[in-house]
């Protein structure tokens, strides 16, 4: 972790087929020109895993980019059916955009955060993952003190929080503003939006996991298994983009909750959190205290050596 004072280099983008036309089939054509057939076939096995899972409508359909507002309505009709189907659960799919004028940035107070793990648990229930494997898009490390190296400390820790000896470091998609993940997605399954939040098209993604290897803060999950979540847990209040149940074999990540805040409320991260270690806001709002603390506090980024320019925060009291 280094301070936003110190200039950045840019980051050396892997050089990986990005396909112009937003076909799949084109992408798989690239894919075993670029890599050869053994290695491109190995990359893509989650896909052919999932494919036994996925529905005709569901392969056949327009990315979301290019769907009329009448395709988009029956592509969401046809998942909120699915849903009740496979899961029992009666949900509302929103298709939630950008507020103009708006950019979104989180910041979170090292000093206070104790590691406790509540976010960790909200972004499970929110966001509808999978119960087995117990995911979330935050991870907490505690990282020992003297050090801001993000790679020497623990996801695993236990015991009672906080250690006299630690410091707590919860870390999820930095909604990097030149973001790798989407840089090396062949099939442009995953974007940035207007708002600064970089999402995935769940329908769209081939599972290949370029992205996943090329995030550098370990942000992407990949799902490995169909998602269990029992109905009367299912958080019907979702987005296509966002919180509705995602298929096996695709890689997702955390959007900052935008089935919520695009909807004017804070992320579920944020809520959870019993220390108030957590700010959320719009930075273009001069009144925001997500622009106070930016402008008032020594803020640093995660791995500014890399130039993926962040817009998540961390700073001390
Ligand atoms: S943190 Fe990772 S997943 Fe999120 S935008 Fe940056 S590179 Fe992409
Ligand atoms: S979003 Fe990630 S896993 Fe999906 S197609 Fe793009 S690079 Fe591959």
């Amino acid at each position: 972790m280094t301070s936003t004072e110190t200039d950045s280099t840019p980051s050396s983008k892997p050089s990986l087929p990005i396909v112009e036309n937003f076909s799949r089939r084109a992408a798989v054509k690239a894919g075993f020109a670029t890599l050869g057939a053994g290695a491109f076939v190995a990359a893509i096995s989650p896909l052919r895993q999932a494919a036994k899972n996925t529905s005709a409508a569901e392969f056949m359909q327009t990315h979301y980019t290019e769907l009329s507002t009448e395709q988009k309505a029956d592509v969401i009709a046809r998942l909120e059916a699915e849903t009740k189907e496979k899961y029992g659960a009666d949900v509302t799919i929103g298709d939630d955009r950008p507020i103009p004028g708006t950019k979104f940035v989180y910041a979170i107070n090292l000093s206070v955060c104790n590691g406790n793990g509540k976010c960790v648990e909200a972004c499970h229930k929110e966001n509808n993952h999978d119960r087995d494997t117990n995911q979330s898009y935050i991870r907490v490390i505690e990282m020992p003190k003297g050090t801001m190296d993000m790679e020497q400390g623990s996801t695993t820790y236990t015991g009672v929080v906080p250690k006299d000896d630690k410091f707590y470091l919860p870390v999820q998609c930095q909604q990097c503003d030149e973001p790798p993940c989407v840089d090396v997605c062949p099939v442009k399954a995953t974007w940035k939006e207007e708002d600064g939040i970089v999402v995935v098209d769940y329908n769209w993604c081939i599972g290949c996991r370029y992205c996943e290897a090329a995030c550098p803060y370990h942000a992407r999950r990949f799902n490995w298994k169909k998602p269990e979540v029992p109905a009367a847990e299912v958080n019907p209040d979702q987005s296509y983009l966002s919180n509705r149940i995602r298929p096996v074999g695709v890689v997702e990540k955390c959007t900052y909750c935008l089935h919520r805040t695009r909807r004017g409320k804070l992320p579920a991260c944020l809520e959870a959190c019993p220390t108030g270690a957590r700010v959320f806001g719009n930075i273009l709002d001069k009144d925001s205290n997500i622009r106070w603390i930016l402008e008032n506090k020594r803020v640093y980024i995660l791995k500014e050596e890399l130039g993926t320019k962040p817009a998540f925060f961390y700073y001390f009291d």
